[in-house]
């Protein structure tokens, strides 16, 4: 048969981009994983991906991770910006330096690595960009300036991509999760349940879930099987749309 697809994940040592990287694995793709936490290589390892440890928010390391995924696997077919980090503060005492790591990592980061692999889509004339937004991308919470403005953005990146992309074979699709089982969600947990004086479940069900139709979780698999779609031949029409899996959040 023909030569497998070339997926680049970021983001993997934990959470969505782990589970990404298993079901991309599990379909037969050659996967780089890229992580700035050395725990992402037994990640990789387990599930049969190579790995670059890179902080994205170095833009010579975004280059570098391109090039690495080129050097072993020859191109890159797939990239899936899904790094993210998450700061919790009021406009007023926000740090600088917190806005510009996020905006850096989850703004610029996603443009510089989509940069580098668009002539190798291009040459191919199959290409996939896959933005792991929010449903931050589409409405605002209290306290999170810098990921709201990030993942908004990033949105008009896909947009601006899918546009550029048209008549090349490249597709740019955005996904816009809810909640997350994951360690970034649990972090926030244990934060607001001191902050509010509750119990972990009470912050899931009072907080989290106020605004879903779904009461629950959504499982980091839940998001890997949306973007193998996003991945797959059969989407190749499907282009500069956000995707909510948010238990309904935005349905109000
Ligand atoms: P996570 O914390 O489990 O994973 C984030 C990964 O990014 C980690 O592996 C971390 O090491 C890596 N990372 C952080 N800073 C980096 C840097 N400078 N360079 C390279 N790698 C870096 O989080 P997650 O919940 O799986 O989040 C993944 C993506 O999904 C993020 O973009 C996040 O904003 C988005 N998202 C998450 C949720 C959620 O509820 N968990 C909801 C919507 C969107």
């Amino acid at each position: 048969g023909s030569t497998p697809r070339v997926a680049l994940v970021t983001g993997t040592s934990s959470g969505i981009g782990a589970a990404v990287v298993k079901h991309f694995c599990e379909l037969g793709y050659q996967v780089l994983a890229v992580d700035f936490n050395s725990a992402g290589k037994e990640v990789a390892d387990a599930a049969g991906a190579a790995f670059f440890q890179a902080d994205l928010t170095d833009p010579l390391a975004c280059r570098e991770a391109v090039n690495d995924a080129v050097r072993r696997f020859g191109s890159v077919d797939i990239l899936v910006n899904n790094a993210g980090v998450q700061h919790v503060s009021a406009i007023e005492d926000f740090p600088e330096e917190k806005w510009r790591q996020i905006i850096d990592l989850m703004l610029t980061a996603p443009f510089l690595l989509a940069q580098a692999a668009w002539p190798h889509m291009r040459k191919a004339e199959w290409g996939r960009i896959i933005n792991i937004a929010s449903v931050h991308a589409q409405v605002a919470s209290p306290g999170k300036a810098a990921y709201v403005s990030a993942k908004h953005g990033l949105i008009g990146f896909t947009k601006t991509a899918a546009l550029e992309g048209g008549t090349q074979g490249i597709t740019a699709n955005a996904i816009c999760p809810a909640y997350v089982k994951t360690p970034l969600v649990d972090n926030q947990i244990a934060d607001q349940a001191k902050l509010n004086n509750m119990d972990e479940q009470e912050v899931v069900e009072k907080i989290m879930l106020k605004n879903a139709a779904v009461k629950r979780l959504i499982e980091p698999q839940e998001v890997a099987q949306m973007v193998a779609y996003l991945a797959s031949d059969a989407a190749g029409a499907v282009t500069g749309a956000s995707w909510n899996i948010d238990l309904g959040w935005t349905a109000q």
